[in-house]
């Protein structure tokens, strides 16, 4: 196996015989080194074909690696699987001003391409906290959100393009630029949130949009969830389709935030239930400044919001959005931490999350939770500051979590995916019949079940 894989990839991109343990299996563990048979990084998309003949013909089990960022334990390995890394396949191929598209290999990180874009003046609106080290193949591996949702929709609604590599070998290649296409089956589709488990991702083209010329944020302190309400329709009114960002955080989490991180002092007051961090993008300006603090004020004289801050340049826009986005800070202060990224009806949110938070705390192992969110899609993130680490008490700080969403209709995940780590609750956001179609569609393309396995069922 391993000669044949250097024959593929060369002699120089396998890891193996010990070499793996300088690679760990996930930026939050780097001290934890590798286990794992060992790795292989590819370059190519043939390459990335050939090595997945040659585990598929051994019935060889191979996880891939991408940025490593996913926290649903996705990129987890056992002692008896192969690693199949990304990272060397990091070329942007091309960049499309006409079409307004990004074509480029899986293992380009995210903020990479962001960058690239805008030196064009065009844009691609995926944002969130782990976008410098997230690969674009690993963010539509995922289908992950983030902080623009509301506007310009998940990864998936961003990709025009893709190519993918069967668990048995076979390429997969549709580069599109076009938006529409309804030559069948839109294939692209059962690869983007399939979490490796139908295939590798070895390239994408991706949809930009114009540049924004104004970028405006604020964040306001709000008194109650029916007011955070309130205050969303009214600025997505009042900013004309410019309202790009509504985030939410309550007040044990903002605080959190704002106490851990000594660069970070509170711009506002910590005593309000609930703040939230509004961005505008728009194209004009003088008159977007003037919706974006119009719009404001008649909170303010509605007495929906009771504090603001707008941020006055580039760099307090930056500062301000960092309480939000460095939300990696909120774990350090506890021996052990839960996330959770639950999708609920905004109708039934602040209830649910009251006493979710109410029953929590009462376990004496649980120290804090600090709920937060992308609001206005309707999804709650939580993280959960434990004293311990036993499953035991993991299962049951998810039982109380998920106890509600089977009935609410919502989603035991909103965007990190299920992973290894929320197989147990699949249950609760699918019935039993997608289970079965989803495994009929896993075992049509990955006969052996060497890609990913045990990920998602
Ligand atoms: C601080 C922080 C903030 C975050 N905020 C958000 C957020 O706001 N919204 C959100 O949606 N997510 C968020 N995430 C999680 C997010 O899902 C991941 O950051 C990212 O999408 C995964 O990309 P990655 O390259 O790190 O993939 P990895 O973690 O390496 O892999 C993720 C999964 O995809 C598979 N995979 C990786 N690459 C490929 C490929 N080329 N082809 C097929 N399968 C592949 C892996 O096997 C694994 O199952 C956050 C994570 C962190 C650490």
């Amino acid at each position: 196996m391993v000669e044949a894989l250097k024959n593929i990839v060369g002699l120089e991109n396998v890891l193996h015989d010990g070499a793996e343990k300088a690679r760990f299996s996930h930026i939050w563990a780097t001290d934890i080194p590798l286990v794992a048979k060992g790795v292989v990084f590819p370059q190519t998309t043939e390459q990335v074909s050939e090595a997945l003949k040659l585990f598929n013909s051994h019935g060889q089990e191979v996880v891939i690696h991408g940025g490593l960022t996913n926290l649903v334990g996705g990129t987890q390995t056992t002692s008896n699987q192969w690693v199949l890394s990304l990272e060397k396949m990091n070329v942007i191929e091309e960049m499309d001003e006409s079409a307004k598209t990004i074509t480029a290999q899986a293992g380009v990180i995210l903020e990479q391409l962001i960058e690239t874009a805008a030196q064009k003046n065009l844009f691609l609106p995926l944002n969130f906290g782990a976008k410098g080290s997230a690969q674009i193949g690993g963010v539509i591996a995922t289908n992950a959100g983030g902080m623009r949702v509301f506007r310009y929709g998940m990864t998936r609604t961003l990709v025009l393009g893709l190519e993918v590599v069967l668990p048995t070998g076979t390429v997969i290649s549709s580069l599109k630029k076009i938006i529409k296409d309804n030559s069948g089956y839109d294939l692209k589709q059962l690869f983007i949130g399939a979490e490796g488990t139908l295939g590798v991702i070895t390239k994408a083209c991706l949809r930009l949009y114009e540049q924004p010329t104004s970028r405006y944020a604020a964040l306001v302190g709000v008194q109650s969830f029916q007011e955070v309400v309130s205050l969303l329709r009214l600025m997505d009114k009042n900013l004309s389709g410019n309202l790009s960002s509504f985030e939410l955080m309550w007040n044990a989490t903002y605080c959190a935030a704002t106490s851990v991180n000594i660069a970070q002092k509170s711009p506002l007051p910590q005593d309000y239930p609930f703040y939230v961090f509004i961005e505008s993008l728009g194209n004009d300006l003088a008159d977007d400044y003037v919706l974006f603090e119009g719009g404001l004020t008649r909170a303010a004289e509605k007495k929906i919001i009771v504090d603001a801050v707008l941020a006055q340049s580039k760099r307090e826009v930056e500062k301000l959005w960092s309480i939000r986005e460095d939300t990696h800070i909120l774990r350090q202060s506890f021996v052990a931490t839960q996330h959770f990224d639950i999708s609920l009806p905004i109708s039934v949110m602040d209830a649910e999350v009251a006493s979710i938070v109410a029953d929590l705390e009462a376990f004496p192992f649980v120290e804090r939770v600090l709920p937060f969110g992308h609001i206005v899609d309707g999804n709650i993130h939580l993280i959960v500051g434990k004293k311990d680490t036993t499953q035991q008490n993991s299962k049951k700080i998810n039982a109380i979590v998920y106890r509600n969403l089977k009935k609410h209709l919502g989603s035991v995940s909103a965007e990190h995916g299920i992973g290894l780590d929320k197989k147990d609750y699949l249950y609760t956001s699918k019935t039993s019949q997608e289970i079965a179609l989803m495994k009929t569609l896993k075992q049509t393309l990955d006969p052996k079940n060497i890609l990913n396995p045990n990920r998602i069922f």
